[in-house]
């Protein structure tokens, strides 16, 4: 019988999806057994001609991981959607944003000059910056255009179906794997990981008082939390509440709070208003000063609330007036 051919692709991505599916450990034989692997740049020698040469539609699927940021990756999504039947959003970054969509809170000129100008390591006495193309005696080099914006692979091209998790939990691969060689896919659009929040499958849950409200917050290096009890009941910001659930509560077992990398159940639009209203709704005051002191205490909201989703927010970015003011500024 022939295998389905299956690709592995990365974008804006800190290399952990990739991780994971070497991580599927002896799953990862029933994986290989399963399927044929058809381009997977980070651990096979595939090049993009391999690609190029598929007729379309002849992967079975693309698992597609990492936001979208550079003209190259977009280049490539295309591809992978024209030659797949099944386009997967592998981890977080690819169907939220992740954490490279943080970047969305700053320009690209400002990320660039950062980096090349000001980061306290750098030295670049020339000013340097990158060019999209220069001519050496060996004729033209180019590099790929660095976009304005971070977004998520369904804001590129048709995505099928979303694995969540920075990065997805071994046995939801493994099951999504299994899932598609099997024809037991579900519904296209469909999240593939269990449509409630963590905090119904949490062991602590019990100890979570239905009419919880918060004096003060702490971050995890500020207390040492005690291991049976709900963690946001402790002060510590756990966005259980909000988050799906799948993950087997890794985080919790290890006694840190939830930071929501598995995203929102389908009943959400944005993810960090609902977590920004599911942890408001706490606090324990009703005058405005208190209110204002207590969130204060709360470190980089938009990075606790938004930290995987900012480029599928309703917001989307920051736009920082003087790169909204150009055209073809922030969008
Ligand atoms: S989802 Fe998490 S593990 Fe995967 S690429 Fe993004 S940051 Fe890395
Ligand atoms: S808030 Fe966190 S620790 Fe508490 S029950 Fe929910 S997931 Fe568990």
């Amino acid at each position: 019988m022939t295998k389905p051919k299956v690709a592995f692709y990365w974008c804006a991505s800190c290399g952990g999806c990739e991780e994971a599916v070497v991580d599927l450990g002896e799953d990862v034989l029933t994986v290989v057994e399963a399927v044929d692997i058809a381009f997977w740049p980070v651990a096979l020698d595939f090049k993009v001609s391999d690609v190029e040469a598929l007729a379309d539609g002849e992967l079975a699927a693309a698992f597609v991981n990492g936001a979208v940021r550079t003209s190259e990756q977009q280049e490539m999504v295309e591809l992978l959607r024209r030659k797949a039947g099944t386009v997967v959003a592998f981890g977080a970054c690819a169907w939220l944003g992740g954490i490279p969509g943080l970047a969305n809170l700053s320009s690209r000129e400002s990320i660039l000059r950062h980096v090349y100008h000001e980061s306290a390591s750098v030295q670049n006495g020339d000013g340097a910056m990158p060019q999209e193309q220069i001519d050496v005696p060996e004729g033209r080099m180019t590099l790929p255009h660095f976009d304005e914006t971070v977004r998520t692979l369904d804001q590129v091209i048709d995505v099928d179906y979303y694995l969540p998790g920075c990065p997805p939990p071994v046995g939801l691969i493994t099951a999504a794997v299994m899932a598609l060689v099997e024809g037991r896919l579900p519904e296209k659009g469909s999240v593939l990981a269990p449509d409630v929040a963590l905090c119904a499958e949490c062991p602590r849950a019990e100890t979570k008082p239905e009419d919880l409200k918060v004096k003060a917050f702490k971050r995890p290096h500020e207390v040492l939390a005690d291991p049976d009890l709900c963690l946001l009941a402790q002060g510590l910001v756990c966005l259980g509440p909000a988050t799906r659930s799948g993950c087997g509560g890794a985080c919790i077992a290890a006694n840190m709070p939830c930071t929501g990398c598995m995203g929102p159940t389908s009943r959400v639009i944005d993810y960090g208003a609902k977590a920004l209203s599911a942890i408001a709704s706490l606090l324990e005051s009703q005058d405005e000063e208190e209110i204002a002191a207590l969130a204060g205490q709360i470190a980089d909201p938009v990075g606790t609330f938004y930290r995987y989703s900012l480029p599928a927010s309703l917001l989307h970015r920051r736009v920082e007036p003087a790169a909204a003011a150009r055209p073809g500024g922030a969008s």
